[in-house]
């Protein structure tokens, strides 16, 4: 059993109150790598802001649980040595889906995980999310549990079409769960293929695709009902066309991937919700960079060589999103 303050890691609790009343929302950025850890970090700290690093089942089944229980110790450590005497991180499971995953997690140096019962009848959803809260909390260990579902793929988690959190069961599931914060569903969605063209209507100024907005009424309706209570947004990229631009001009291949564009994010970031979670950007980010490398110079064969531009071009994003979309720049005492 190792407890995650041993590695000098903090739930959420603190930070989500602070978010909501600052109208700031606290990054959710996925790793794992090194680069990408070393990237988050220090945007982190360079901009002086809280953050949460995030690990799915996928990507802690890639990294190693116990390699990655270090990295993440290692991350504080090194947000130290970057100046920081006082980070905020926050090492937590997306995604979990079984009660044993999450009590893994928790045992291992997790300090939030997410139980995802979604895709569940609901009454089965709140037992779960309920034993998994009544185990995490003996560890001061906070939770996010989730209500409607959102469509896309991320890892092994997919779903065809979205279904938008219904306000009415918000408090029965908060209450009854005992929770400490809640994913909703409410347009956005996982993955680069947001949104398909015919869903979106030509910006006449740049000719690119936008997107319908997303559903602020339901999350409107839901804050009516909990009021104060943390709401966080999963699949929140925006999928910057500048990188698949980059991307495909490289030799890569994506066609009308479409992402959440910022403003709505802002928007979001500003109210109830107090944890965005953003995957792909980084992901583009990083296979920007290594592609422009590949094919600008083709001689090149140390990994250095091309992680380490990607390892730039992904803080930039971070920074970017800390400092424009999460306006959690400065929000931390370091
Ligand atoms: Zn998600």
């Amino acid at each position: 059993m190792v407890n995650y303050k041993d590695l000098g890691l903090v739930n959420t609790r603190e930070m989500f109150k602070k978010a909501i009343k600052g109208g700031y929302a606290i990054p959710a950025f996925n790793f794992n790598n090194m680069e990408q850890l070393q990237a988050i970090i220090a945007a982190a700290v360079e901009t002086k802001s809280p953050v949460i690093l995030q690990v799915s089942k996928g990507a802690r089944n890639y990294a190693n649980a116990t390699l990655l229980r270090y990295m993440a110790q290692g991350a504080v450590e090194y947000a130290k040595e970057l100046g920081c005497a006082h980070p905020q991180i926050v090492l937590h499971l997306d995604h979990g889906d079984s009660f044993e995953l999450c009590k893994d997690c928790v045992d291992m140096g997790f300090s939030s995980v997410m139980i995802d019962g979604s895709h569940l009848p609901y009454e089965e959803n709140v037992a779960l999310t309920k034993k998994v809260v009544e185990y995490a909390h003996k560890y001061d260990v906070t939770v996010e549990g989730e209500l409607g579902v959102l469509a896309g793929i991320e890892d092994e988690v997919s779903a065809e079409h979205h279904t938008y959190t219904n306000p009415e069961e918000v408090i029965d599931f908060a209450t009854r769960t005992g929770c400490d914060s809640l994913a909703i569903s409410i347009g956005t969605s996982h993955g680069a293929y947001k949104f398909k063209p015919e869903q979106c209507h030509v910006d006449p100024a740049t000719g690119r695709l936008v997107p319908p907005p997303l559903e602020f009424s339901v999350l409107d309706a839901v804050m009516e009902k909990l009021p104060g209570f943390p709401i966080v947004l999963h699949g929140s990229s925006s999928v910057p066309q500048e990188e698949v631009d980059t991307i495909n001009k490289y030799g890569g291949k994506l066609e009308a991937a479409i992402g959440i564009p910022e403003d709505q994010l802002r928007k979001a970031a500003k109210s109830a919700v107090c944890k965005i979670n953003i995957d792909s950007d980084s992901r583009l980010a990083m296979t920007a960079a290594v592609r422009k490398v590949f094919v600008e110079k083709p001689a090149e064969f140390d990994p250095r060589k091309y992680l380490g531009p990607a390892r730039d071009n992904m803080k930039k994003l971070y920074e970017h999103k800390i400092i424009n979309v999460l306006g959690s720049a400065g929000k931390l005492d370091c």
